[in-house]
């Protein structure tokens, strides 16, 4: 398979090198230049296979060419370390709880993952490669798992201080080893702003061999695909002939992007909604608004405050701009912390489920988008146990686990750049 940017049709690579560059050098985002469709076999059959076998099954054509047959097998046996099950919450109403991974969120699936394919490239490499990863809290803690480690690589994580959990932070900093968290006096913007110059920084590119950990990279965007896939094969009995529609909360449309590739190959969802919370840039664009990139604003679902969603690129792309064939598969809708708060609390009682601020806003779009002769599916990307401040403020007695940040090891620096190069070349 080969990658090409979406702002250069004559940059092509392969998959190792979409993985190791992150960011195209136009600044464009690498994407696959052909979307293989899977026999209805496969499909007609998807109960008799295993995570592990639909994971090779289905990744093997994007990563041919850059890792043989028995290395995809031992990064998807790595990568898929905990179980994923859809679980269900009312009648024709699952939620697909992508959260048991170490740092119980769904981006250990694809921190895993490109970990342990930048360990089978980096083998015979003599210089360590520097993942950088700006982070509004869970990226962070699931690359700092994900990488935690794994040799030859060293990895550096932005986060703006004060504005990501106790736990978040516990996540980041209490490793340690080829770990380091940096705590800048910023914003989600400001780091990743910072993350960008490197990258742009052509005598730093030359002196170290720099990675990004973002979801802009394809190697943890493409797992996240599988997630969509196990769904379909744990709820198909129970479909009768009702179509599937999905949400997902959202922020920097990666997972989404994963689940409609997933469509693209054929696997039967009928559409999707782009859930998110203020931070309502893509769904004002699927309603008809220029697309139009906002500083974030903070809000109960941190994870997802992203005012300029990196992979609207690839999106675009896939549906060549035409808003209208991208309206077909994709709804888009937005919510507040107050709605928030209250269908943590209405689901709570109605139906004895808790849900984390990200997967409320995901079932509200359910609840209000989905159709009689529909099944829906929503996302449940983070344990509740995460937002346990959040969680307490409808449900008093809920406390979350214990962390104690004072042996945990951070840099401290300003938004500058030039501080972090001091940090990168020290
Ligand atoms: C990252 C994250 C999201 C948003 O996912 P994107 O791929 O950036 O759209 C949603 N919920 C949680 C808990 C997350 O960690």
């Amino acid at each position: 398979m080969k990658y090409r940017c979406t702002r250069d049709a004559a940059d092509i690579v392969s998959f190792q090198d979409a993985v190791l560059k992150g960011l195209s050098d136009k600044g464009g985002l690498y994407f696959p230049m052909e979307i293989p469709v899977l026999e209805e076999d496969f499909f007609a059959n998807i109960e008799s296979y295993s995570d592990t076998e639909i994971a090779r099954k289905v990744l093997a054509p994007y990563v041919e060419g850059s890792l043989t047959s028995e290395q995809l097998e031992w990064v998807v046996e790595e990568t898929l370390s905990f179980k994923i099950p859809t679980v269900r919450v009312a009648d024709d109403c699952y939620i697909l709880e992508v959260f048991h991974g170490p740092t119980k969120a769904f981006k250990d699936v694809g921190a895993r993952f490109l970990s342990r394919c930048l360990s089978q490239f980096e083998k015979k490499a003599d210089q360590d490669t520097v993942v950088l990863v700006a982070t509004s809290g869970d990226t962070g803690s699931a690359v700092a798992h994900g990488f935690y480690g794994v040799p030859n690589v060293q990895v550096k994580i932005l986060f703006p201080k004060g504005k990501v959990s106790p736990y978040q932070e516990f996540q980041m900093t209490s490793l340690g080893g080829n770990i380091q968290a940096v705590e800048v006096n910023g914003t989600f913007d400001d780091c990743q702003a910072i993350v960008k110059a490197c990258f742009d920084d052509e005598s730093l590119r030359s002196k170290i061999n720099l990675s990004s950990a973002n979801s802009i990279n394809m190697a943890r965007l493409l797992p996240q695909m599988l997630y969509y896939f196990f769904m379909y094969r744990d709820i198909k009995a129970q479909l009768a002939s009702k179509k599937i529609v999905v949400s997902v909360p959202s922020g920097n449309l990666g997972n989404i992007t994963a689940g409609i590739i997933g469509k693209h190959m054929g696997l039967p969802i009928e559409r999707f909604i782009a859930a998110h919370n203020e931070n309502d840039t893509f769904p004002k664009y699927l309603q008809g608004e220029a697309y139009t990139p906002k500083p974030s604003v903070q809000t109960y679902a941190n994870a997802m405050d992203v005012g300029a969603p990196s992979n609207y690129e690839r999106l675009a792309h896939l549906y060549e701009g035409n808003l209208e064939s991208m309206k077909k598969d994709i709804e888009g809708i937005s919510y507040t912390d107050e709605q928030i708060l209250t269908e943590i609390k209405a689901t709570q009682q109605d139906h004895g489920y808790l849900l984390d601020p990200h997967a409320a806003i995901g079932k509200m779009a359910l609840d209000e988008l989905v159709s009689k002769d529909e099944v829906g599916v929503f996302v449940g990307t983070a344990h509740p146990q995460k937002f346990s401040e959040v969680i307490a403020k409808v449900i008093p007695d809920y406390s979350g686990p214990e962390v104690d940040l004072s042996t945990c090891e951070k840099i401290s620096m300003d938004n500058s750049l030039a501080a972090f190069k001091k940090i990168l070349l020290s």
